[in-house]
């Protein structure tokens, strides 16, 4: 077992080379950035964002639009309906007038779908799982992490100032052993039911038997597993028939399968109340966008309509992924590693060169040596359109030298 004790001193250790401070001084304050991006450069980590132009056609294998919801012509006209009744923005934060009845109505929908008792809508599902943690735990806590979980509960793990313990991805030994050696008494354990790089699931059930063993609560974020894993695409909390379990709390994101913008927190209606008074993300932050709600809540309801959506997400999926010899796929994620990020970021741009979004993962996003294409399948292509994308990465592997 690996446990690493995330500290203050890790935390702050970016900026803290002390050459910075003289070269501030020398070429003005921000004179390091210079070296800074040269350095950048030379490890092949350079990020551009890839600009969508809106007279070319793509086929999208890199965003997070599982369904295809995003642009799907009800789901456009909810959002519109939305904006049209409660305006451009939300106006205020959720606790003065950032609350309309399409926000009451989306929460209790989402609820009701996932089988919890309350849901709390955020203006991201980056904010919400930082504003979740950050309202559990504090100073004097412990939580207990996971190698794979996604920056936005690492960083709530950070912000909440209580000792984090990070286990191996998947080792809920780890994980009950740290919790049993603990002289906190409050405990919270955080990890991604569908880890995001590469699509594999966590041992949901494994872990919140452990966690109730042991008194803690567990957080799962569902992001990638909504709409995509479980009944109906209800998520792998629902698949392990976990659904409104006691001390069990659900985080999940609008801007995933469901096309639009916006995080919910679910759980009992004591922990929504909690957060309503002390989550720092909902209180001080502008409620989320009205045409965000109104799109979203379109989506669930066509979700809901066609509960065999996800598995044709899946199997198109499988079929990718074996088309181009990567591993089977959980869930929407096909993650094929090239190993160099230089050759990961030319593959990239030789699927762009032919109209094909792949994304591509390197440090420090994944550990070195593993930087990889990750194709993110959606339930609305076609066996067509899945042959000429599968021809199109393998050609580009065989480009820049990668098979
Ligand atoms: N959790 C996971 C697992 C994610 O992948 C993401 C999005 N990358 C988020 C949370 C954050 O969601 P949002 O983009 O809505 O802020």
């Amino acid at each position: 077992m690996t446990t690493t004790e995330l500290t203050d001193t890790d935390i702050a250790t970016r900026g803290a080379d002390p050459a910075v401070g003289a070269r501030a001084t020398e070429q003005g304050a921000l004179g390091w950035l210079a070296d800074e991006a040269d350095r950048v450069r030379t490890a092949g980590l350079h990020r551009d964002p890839i600009v969508r132009r809106a007279d070319t056609p793509v086929v999208d294998l890199a965003s997070n639009d599982y369904l295809g919801f995003c642009t799907h012509p009800e789901v456009v006209a909810g959002g519109q309906a939305a904006l049209a009744q409660w305006g451009a923005g939300a106006t205020a934060s959720r606790l003065v007038v950032g609350t309309t009845e399409a926000h009451i109505e989306l929460e209790n929908d989402l609820a009701d779908f996932l089988g919890f008792h309350s849901a709390l809508a955020f203006s991201s599902g980056y904010l919400a799982n930082v504003g979740a943690i950050t309202a559990l735990v504090g100073r004097g806590d412990l939580i207990v992490s996971d190698t794979g979980t996604h920056a936005s509960l690492i960083d709530g793990c950070r912000l909440s100032r209580a000792r984090v313990v990070v286990v191996d991805r998947g080792d809920h030994q780890a994980v009950h052993d740290a919790l049993r050696a603990r002289t906190e008494q409050r405990a919270l354990v955080v990890t991604d039911s569908v880890y995001s790089i590469d699509g594999e699931p966590a041992p949901v059930a494994d872990l919140y038997a452990v966690a109730r063993d042991c008194g803690a609560a567990l957080l799962v974020d569902e992001a990638h597993a909504l709409g995509v894993r479980g009944p109906g695409g209800r998520g792998l909390i629902a698949e392990h028939g976990l659904s409104g379990a006691p001390d069990l709390i659900m985080t999940t994101v609008l801007s995933k399968s469901l096309g639009a913008q916006g995080g919910v927190v679910l759980g009992p209606e004591l922990l929504r109340s909690h957060l309503v008074d002390r989550a720092r993300t909902f209180i001080f932050d502008t409620g989320l966008n009205p045409a965000a709600v109104g799109s979203a809540h379109t989506a669930l309801r066509l979700l809901r309509a066609d509960p065999a959506m996800p598995d044709r997400l899946r199997e198109n999926a499988a079929r990718l992924a074996e088309a181009i010899g990567a591993p089977a796929p959980a869930a929407a994620v096909v993650s094929l590693i090239v190993g160099d990020p230089h050759a990961a970021v030319a593959a990239a741009a030789a699927c762009r060169d032919r109209d094909v979004l792949v994304g591509c993962f390197r440090p420090p996003s994944v550990p070195a040596g593993t930087s990889r294409l990750r194709l993110t399948v959606r339930a609305d292509l076609d066996d067509v359109t899945i042959e000429r994308v599968a021809r199109i990465v393998l050609d580009a592997l065989r480009t820049v030298g990668a098979r």
